[in-house]
């Protein structure tokens, strides 16, 4: 045996569960097919939100909760700082489906929150033009995550707990052999006891079928130059996420380098892709409308772009994760697909991953995100 536990893909989940279970004493190995922090996947662009008044459903609260402290352990492990608190705007009319259940999921767990009218708002936060009956949800246990560090940090801290980790290497198949489970490459079969599969938008090409119910959608974000950089400090100005139509909405930071500052569309594309043929380049056609929403919502902001990167979404069918054991192979426990959420989960879904593969089972509630829920895993 090779190791007790093989961990495949070192993204955003995979670099956490190797830390977790490096951290439990098991010997584990891991495998990447480009260097952790790359920009190839979906964990990279400088920044990522941190939130707990998750709209998204009150069953990921308990484990935004547990995220937090984690996130802090691997700060203080690694010396590396992670995770930014700076609070997060919710901005729309509140009846905006995200505003609301965002509102919700406060009130309903007793998070800190405020409700601000449109005058109110801009005057706490004069980066903002607000419209006429928006209003403005606050929540201080909001942040930004470093995405790159946080990745480089997992796998740095659990190569110094005792993790092997080969990297450059494309994992072909993964097979639960009953007794234990092979990791096959191009040059050699590696045998481990369990296996965390946390490879995101690649599955289907690891499960080796085209026939799964997750997409890749390609996002486009932005960095445009701000004029008054103080204002735009995180001790000045939160994450934000604001309601665009009905359904969709786009969301910025406060500025890391106190030059520019970062936006982007959640879900604006809507087009399949292909994870190893994403296209990378940058269009007019991607900027111009967030241009345009970003120049009329922000103030002090210049329409100049300054940096642009290319990242993708692994969509769920009803935008939930995917974490627990596959179906008829339950030496193999997927981390993901994330669902264009996923990365302020990252040690928490590290640590169920963890707890899954050493202990056999997590105290978790990971029963919304069962993979057995999608009929088309279970036939893998
Ligand atoms: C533009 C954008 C903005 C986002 N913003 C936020 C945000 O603000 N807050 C938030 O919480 N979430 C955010 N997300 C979502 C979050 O980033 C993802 O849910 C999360 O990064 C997914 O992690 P993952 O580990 O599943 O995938 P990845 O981080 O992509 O990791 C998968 C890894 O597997 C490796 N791999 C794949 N196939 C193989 C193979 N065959 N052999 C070896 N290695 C392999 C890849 O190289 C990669 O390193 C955002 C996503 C995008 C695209």
């Amino acid at each position: 045996m090779d190791a007790d536990v093989g961990v495949v893909g070192l993204g955003s989940m995979g670099s956490a569960a190797l830390w977790q279970v490096a951290g439990r004493g098991a010997r584990v190995i891991g495998f990447d097919q480009f260097e952790p922090g790359h920009p190839f996947g979906a964990g990279h662009g400088e920044s990522k939100i941190f939130r707990t008044a998750y709209a998204e459903g009150p069953e990921y609260v308990p484990m935004l909760r547990a995220a937090l402290p984690l996130w802090r352990q691997l700060e203080e492990e690694t010396g590396r700082p992670l995770l930014t608190m700076s609070g997060g705007l919710m901005i729309g009319s509140l009846d905006h489906y995200f505003i609301s259940s965002a509102l919700r999921s406060a009130r309903d767990l007793g998070l800190l929150h405020r409700v601000y009218g449109a005058a109110e708002a801009e005057r706490r936060w004069p980066q903002l033009k607000l419209q006429p009956g928006e209003h403005v949800l606050w929540e201080p246990r909001a942040g930004v995550l470093r995405p790159e560090s946080a990745v480089v940090a997992a796998v740095d801290r659990a190569r110094e707990l005792g993790a092997d980790v080969v990297t450059g290497v494309r994992v072909q198949s993964v097979v639960d052999m009953g007794d234990h489970v092979e990791i096959r490459t191009a040059d050699r079969t590696w045998r481990v006891g369990r296996l965390v599969l946390a490879v995101g938008s690649w599955i289907g090409k690891v499960l080796g079928t085209a026939e799964l119910p997750f997409w890749v959608e390609r996002q486009v974000q932005v960095w445009f130059p701000i004029e008054e950089p103080d204002l735009y400090h995180p001790e000045r100005f939160g994450i934000f996420i604001r309601a665009l139509d009905e359904w969709s909405t786009w969301y910025g930071f406060p500025s890391l380098d106190g030059r520019t500052i970062k936006v982007a569309f959640h879900h604006n594309n809507g087009r399949r892709s292909d994870p190893d043929q994403l296209d990378r380049e940058v269009h007019a056609s991607d900027i111009e409308p967030l241009r345009e929403i970003a120049l009329a919502n922000l103030r002090w902001l210049r329409p100049e772009v300054a940096r642009t990167q290319v990242c993708m979404y692994c969509n769920t069918p009803d935008e939930h994760f995917v974490i627990g054991p596959l179906p008829g192979s339950p030496r193999i426990v997927l981390s993901g697909p994330m669902a264009g959420h996923g990365f302020k989960f990252s040690p928490v879904v590290g640590a169920i991953a963890a707890d899954l593969v050493v202990e056999g089972r997590t105290a978790y509630d990971i029963g919304p995100f069962d993979p057995g829920r999608l009929p088309a895993l279970a036939a893998v």
